[in-house]
């Protein structure tokens, strides 16, 4: 089965599968290299969004900002993001500089002022 991607109305990537494009081939050993969207939209993430409306960015991810004052803030008071959560699938050293500024940003907004490094 092909997939395509085409924008919607708000110009975010919408996958599809392409109608009849099934196909069989004889393999020995198939790997899976399907990139992945966003963090799976359940459990805690859905109560959240459902509940308290936790805005997410056009591509699925908790929105929030790695700069600024609001630093790794949801615009839920007291609800930070960091990593695969904030910024969508991606590497080991992002998620450990995101969490590291982000532990910082909790410290500042919990404490007033914080000594941990960015
Ligand atoms: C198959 C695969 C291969 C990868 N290979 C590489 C690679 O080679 N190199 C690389 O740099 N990156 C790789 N990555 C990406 C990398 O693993 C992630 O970017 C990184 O782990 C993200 O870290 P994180 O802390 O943001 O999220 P996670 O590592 O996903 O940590 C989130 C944690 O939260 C916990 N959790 C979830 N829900 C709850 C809850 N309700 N309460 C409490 N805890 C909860 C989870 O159990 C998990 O421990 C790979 C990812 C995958 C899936």
């Amino acid at each position: 089965m092909l997939v395509r991607w085409d924008k919607d109305e708000q110009g975010r990537w919408q996958m599809s599968e392409v109608p009849g494009s099934e196909a069989s081939f004889k393999a020995d050993l198939v790997l899976l290299a399907m990139g992945f969207v966003h963090p799976v939209h359940e459990g805690m993430l859905a109560e959240l969004k459902e509940q308290k409306g936790l805005a997410l960015d056009p591509r699925g991810n908790v929105q929030g900002a790695t700069d600024g004052p609001a630093a790794y803030q949801t615009n839920i008071p007291g609800v930070f993001a960091a990593g695969d959560m904030r910024r969508g699938q991606s590497l080991v050293v992002w998620a450990i500089r995101e969490g590291r500024q982000c532990a910082r940003a909790v410290d500042e907004w919990l404490m007033g002022s914080t000594d941990l490094p960015r």
